[in-house]
């Protein structure tokens, strides 16, 4: 018998209509040869919970969480895996018999991508700038993978100071919060520094987080969440500087191919996605 009913992921979210993910899943669908399909879903907060009814109703593979939905989502599903527990936060959802279950891809896509560029965490100190969902996803990750300390850099201290106490609390790590004054200088003894704001992302190309670039050294791994533009004024610096540079587009990949395999159960064609990404951007 002909089977003509797809598969249904995707993303909900407000705004979301810029969100590029669809593209980078649906290339991959295609690879592999399944009749998936990736919704791009505009839901607004208040919407949220009958949203999530329409996941179980439709017998969805799972669905993709964007702002401002990654916490408000929680009370709304059956478990979360233990980094979304800690982190709590969930970027993807799979539902198996029935059961919604919250996962979150966004820092281990960060590892991965890191690894991946030849980087390993353990016994590294590591100094993240933002305390927002990337960043805490990234430094629970980070923490999780064997990182010796990690440096919480944010313009809004109470939000860092959280952040450290929840990494020492729930990961046993080291962490302490730096205070962001202008012009910070980077701690000495940083192997891996990252952007985890906001700042520099299109159409804000201008913009680059207010850090004492000469404080940069050539043992520096440095890395950017922002994704558009790939290469940031900020990575510019750090490469100037010597600095070996990650850009966010690893992260964006691997944390979708995870989700691809979360959601299918097959091994996600990355060079695909890759490339999907890189034709839209
Ligand atoms: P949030 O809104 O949760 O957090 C934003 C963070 O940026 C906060 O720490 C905020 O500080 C800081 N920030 C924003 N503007 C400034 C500024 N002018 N000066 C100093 N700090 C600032 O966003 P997310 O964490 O969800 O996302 C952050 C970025 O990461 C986004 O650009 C997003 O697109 C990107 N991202 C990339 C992914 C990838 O796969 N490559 C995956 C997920 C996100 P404060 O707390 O003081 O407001």
């Amino acid at each position: 018998m002909k089977n003509y009913r797809a598969e249904l992921t995707g993303v909900f979210g407000d705004p979301v209509d810029d969100n590029p993910t669809g593209v980078v899943e649906e290339a991959a669908f295609a690879a592999k040869k399944l009749n998936y399909r990736y919704l791009t879903v505009k839901v607004r907060p208040e919407d949220l919970q009958k949203a999530m009814d329409s996941v179980r109703i439709f017998g969805m593979k799972g669905i993709n969480l964007t702002m401002p939905h990654k916490i408000k989502v929680i009370p709304y599903l059956d478990e979360l895996s233990p980094a979304a527990e800690i982190i709590g936060a969930v970027n993807t959802v799979i539902q198996k018999d029935g059961k919604l279950y919250g996962e979150n891809t966004d820092g281990k896509g960060f590892v991965i991508a890191l690894k991946n560029s030849g980087e390993t965490l353990e016994g590294k100190t590591v100094t993240i700038l933002g305390a927002g969902g990337a960043a805490r996803a990234i430094a629970v990750e980070c923490a999780l993978n064997g990182a010796a300390h990690i440096n919480i850099v944010n313009r809004s201290s109470e939000k860092g100071m959280e952040l450290a106490v929840l990494i020492r609390e729930k990961t046993g790590s080291s962490a302490k919060y730096l205070n962001w004054t202008g012009n910070l200088t980077i701690p000495a003894d940083t192997d891996i520094l990252i952007n985890a704001t906001s700042i520099g992302f299109s159409p804000n190309v201008n913009d680059r987080p207010d850090i004492d670039y000469s404080s940069l050294t050539g043992k520096m791994c440095v890395c950017d969440v922002i994704f558009n533009p790939a290469q940031t004024l900020f990575l510019k610096a750090a490469a100037e500087n010597g600095a070996k540079t990650v850009t966010g587009l690893g992260m964006l990949v691997q944390q979708a191919a995870l989700n691809f395999t979360l959601w299918t159960g097959e091994e996600a064609p990355v060079d695909v996605m890759e490339e999907a990404l890189k034709r839209e951007l």
